[in-house]
């Protein structure tokens, strides 16, 4: 299976480490594929989106045509997980003007809201389907609202911190800085299942579009 992880900024090689081990540790047939292109991004099966400054992430989207390709690609199927940053990029809606989202999960999403790089924390999670998760927030955003087609798989404060509509997982926080990959392996489960629902047929995005 041809895993493919946004490569210009962030996470990367953490994400490509933990999917690596995943070949020893859960016997998963995984080849890593860093997407800068259109040809890259074409070849993967699914696809990360890491986390790091979604600013200059959505800059080099652009830069090199990927942000309307990875939309359409999401939108007819192919799984993607964002987190952190990558999360803002997939999400419906942000407040900042520096960053646009590819409107891939009806959730609004805050940036920065907990405060700068010294407010970053680790916070032990209940998921659902996944259990205790000592998860890695570093100036990490906060998920304000989200749709009643999106299932809320993880809360802090209250709040959600991990959600997913269909094919498409979202976390606020950094599953790849820890050694434990089982939410790596759960996103693997999501490329390796079929039928999802098309998310380009929800109502929110078709009234988006209007
Ligand atoms: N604050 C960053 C942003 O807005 C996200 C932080 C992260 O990915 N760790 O892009």
């Amino acid at each position: 299976m041809r895993i493919g992880i946004i490569g210009y900024q962030g996470d990367v090689s953490e994400h490509a480490e933990i999917l690596a081990s995943m070949k020893r540790q859960y016997k998963r047939d995984i080849e890593v594929v860093l997407v800068k292109s259109r040809e890259s991004l074409m070849s993967v099966a699914g696809l990360i989106i890491p986390g790091g400054e979604s600013t200059t992430i959505f800059r080099l989207l652009k830069e090199y045509s990927l942000f309307d390709a990875v939309a359409e690609r999401v939108r007819s199927g192919m799984p993607v997980m964002g987190t952190c940053a990558g999360l803002i990029l997939i999400s419906r809606d942000n407040p900042s003007d520096r960053v646009r989202s590819l409107n891939l999960i009806d959730a609004k999403i805050r940036r920065n809201a907990y405060g700068r790089q010294g407010e970053s924390f680790i916070e032990s999670l209940d998921i659902d389907g996944i259990g205790r998760f000592d998860a890695v927030f570093i100036r990490a955003p906060i998920i304000e609202s989200v749709g009643s087609n999106v299932t809320v798989m993880a809360k802090y404060n209250g709040l959600p911190v991990m959600i997913r509509d269909n094919n498409v997982l979202g976390l606020t926080f950094h599953p790849e800085l820890t050694k434990d990959a089982r939410i790596h392996d759960y996103f693997m489960d999501m490329i390796g299942r079929r039928g999802y629902v098309s998310i380009a047929k929800r109502e929110w995005y078709v009234a988006d579009l209007i």
